[in-house]
């Protein structure tokens, strides 16, 4: 195969390892690829607004393990191929050329142990810092179980790294995977991760996110809940990403495991959706992980998003004054964020307002929020 065949396969492949957050109402948008069919140049939602392009790829397919949820476990019926370092640094390379790419995002299916594998993928990185003197963004993935010097010379070159906490807990972790270890490979090498970065650090500049995949176990919203309020104030992480399992993908077969068909897979996109609200309003919003709202099974409802559920839930905090209340109560009004907030905060210290309006704030979350207002 040539590189651009190589490719086309891997970069498919790496599509369920999300590389952007949550910025769409459709969970689909968040794995749409670029539209002029390749499918390792990946649009990227920018913290400023608009869009960016990452290159986005897997080294290889190529793995040894038996994640049940994978389409690349070890017994699957994938196609396999791998990308030398110096052939993927010369595929970026060309792309940059042509396109204005945001950076690059490397991961790889384990090639033999955890710690060869992280050498290509450092390799890859390694190159284009010291050959090419590229000082732009690289993401490199944590492979499970790597040794800590493989994770501090990642450090090194990397912008961000990222290693996948998968599912809340050594429980849920056993029933999906015999070769990895919860506690040795996944949230020593996490706890490892936040102990080399952050102020006063050496890699302070080099930010840690993790991933779990919703929906291939029996985990619940609340214990994914838990496990992120560590992860942001213990671990002081970055970012948490989720990745809806897709059935029919990784189709683990499991006997007996009925919750896998349980949900269709239009719920499991919407229940990530509802875990990025949710991860929204603690990072954003200053809610706290125990205030979250849940069914009697301990899941977000999937018809609401959890800031109305909260809202409804609480009929004596509304309705809320436009004109008096802080800048934490107004936040927690359904229809306002971040950025309408701060308008109205503007508005109303030039003016009285009587309307959302006249913060000029219109639209459906304009018509949403007015209903949970007062401006007398
Ligand atoms: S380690 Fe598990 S999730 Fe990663 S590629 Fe291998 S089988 Fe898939």
């Amino acid at each position: 195969m040539d590189t651009l065949q190589k490719l086309e396969i891997l970069s498919g492949d790496s599509q369920y390892d999300l590389a952007c957050a949550c910025g769409t109402k459709n969970p689909k948008e968040h794995r749409k690829r670029s539209e002029d069919g390749a499918r390792w140049l990946y649009p990227v939602p920018l913290a400023a607004g608009g869009k960016g392009i990452m290159f986005k790829t897997l080294i290889s397919n190529c793995c040894g393990n038996d994640c049940k949820y994978c389409p690349l476990r070890s017994n699957a019926n994938a196609r396999r191929c791998a990308l030398t370092p110096d052939e993927t640094v010369r595929a970026f390379l060309e792309q940059e050329r042509r396109k204005h790419l945001i950076g690059l995002f490397l991961s790889s299916g384990v090639t033999g142990t955890p710690d060869t594998t992280m050498e290509r993928l450092i390799a890859s990185a390694e190159i284009l810092r010291k050959r090419y003197s590229y000082k732009g963004y690289i993401h490199l993935k944590i492979i499970p179980g790597a040794s800590e010097a493989a994770m501090l010379e990642a450090l090194r070159y990397s912008t961000k790294v990222s290693l996948n906490i998968e599912v809340p807990g050594k429980r849920h972790f056993e029933k999906l995977s015999g070769c990895k270890n919860f506690e040795r490979d996944i949230v020593a090498p996490l706890k490892f991760l936040a102990s080399h970065t952050g102020r006063g650090t050496e890699f302070r500049h080099v930010q840690c996110s993790t991933q779990f995949i919703v929906g291939a176990s029996d985990e619940k919203d609340y214990e994914i809940l838990r496990y992120m309020d560590g992860i942001y104030n213990r671990l002081k992480f970055e970012r948490v990403y989720f990745s809806a399992y897709q059935p029919g993908l990784g189709d683990p077969g499991i006997p007996g495991e009925q919750h896998f068909t349980l949900s269709s897979a239009p719920d499991k996109l919407t229940r990530e959706h509802r875990l990025y609200q949710a991860d929204f309003l603690l990072r954003k919003y200053h809610f706290g992980v125990n205030e979250m709202m849940y069914d009697a099974q301990g899941n977000f409802e999937l018809g609401a998003d959890p800031k109305q559920v909260w809202a409804d839930r609480h009929p004596e905090c509304f309705p809320v004054n436009a004109n008096q209340a802080p800048e934490e109560k107004l936040l927690r009004v359904p229809g306002l964020g971040p950025v309408a907030v701060k308008r109205i905060l503007s508005a109303r210290s030039v003016h009285r307002l009587h309307a959302l309006t006249d913060a000029n704030l219109r639209g459906a979350p304009a018509n949403k929020a007015s209903k949970y207002l007062v401006f007398s």
